[in-house]
């Protein structure tokens, strides 16, 4: 096996949450209680059973506009979550050196006071935890990938959102398409593209889509001490 990617063109998703449901099929996740919110995002968020998330939002201004993120583990090339575990709780998150698939093992307990590092490392706040202490997230569908059979959400998915594949064909698809969509939106983007292995192809403000979107800081910065470098400058000039 090699070095694997992901490429979501959101252009192309409407929003029926099949990726999400064959997550929780395949990976056999407990169903969420939910109700109406007022949405057509169901759960709310990300959970230990709920590894994959198609988060829904609608944006009123300057036109209603409805901008739809199938959510998930990035896979980060060099994942922050797992230099913060690899210091207090050796084996929690381990990666796979071939396909580079990052794995939070369910067999390892984790201080509570631990995983709020390690959640707090992460640029787009995946990980999450059970009762039991034990972390859960996007695993690539590593038991389906070593097998050559796609991740159960890319398989799921109708409409070509979802693409999985070798890392150099998937960058190769996503800045192909990126190149055709940005003739009409001049603002479209691949989403921190040489840091992760879920490249998000985006056509507006990646904030529209959701907060984390893009990495809400540099990989090897705690979100933190992203904030603080941002409001810092702030309050020194108040200081002054
Ligand atoms: S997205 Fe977050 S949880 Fe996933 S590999 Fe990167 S740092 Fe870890
Ligand atoms: S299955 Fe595809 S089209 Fe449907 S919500 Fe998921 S990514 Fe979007």
């Amino acid at each position: 096996m090699s070095d694997k990617s992901f490429f979501v063109d959101t252009t192309k998703c409407t929003a029926c949450r099949g990726c999400q449901i064959a997550c929780k099929q395949w990976n056999q996740r407990a169903a969420e209680k939910t109700v109406n919110r007022g949405s057509h995002q169901n759960p709310p968020d990300l959970s230990y059973n709920t590894w994959k998330l198609v988060r829904f939002s609608e944006v009123a201004e300057p036109k209603v506009n409805y901008y739809f993120f199938p959510d998930q583990c990035r896979h980060c090339l060099t994942p922050p979550c797992k230099e913060v575990a690899d210091g207090k709780a050796k084996g929690a998150i381990i990666q796979d050196e071939k396909t580079g698939a990052v794995i939070f093992s369910p067999r390892v307990r984790i201080k509570v006071e631990d995983f709020k590092e390690i959640r707090e490392a992460c640029p787009y706040d995946i990980p999450r935890i059970s009762g039991m202490r034990v972390m859960g997230k996007c695993t690539m569908c590593f038991d389906r990938i070593k097998e050559g059979i796609l991740p159960a959400c890319v398989k799921a998915c109708p409409t070509g959102t979802m693409n999985f594949g070798d890392r150099k064909d998937m960058l190769e698809k996503a800045n192909k398409r990126l190149d055709e969509v940005k003739k009409t939106y001049k603002d479209a983007m691949l989403a921190n593209p040489d840091d992760v292995r879920v490249i998000f192809l985006l056509v507006d403000d990646p904030k529209k889509y959701h907060k984390f979107a893009v990495a809400a800081n540099t990989i090897g910065i705690t979100r933190k001490m992203a904030l603080k470098r941002i409001f810092q400058p702030l309050r020194d000039l108040r200081i002054a």
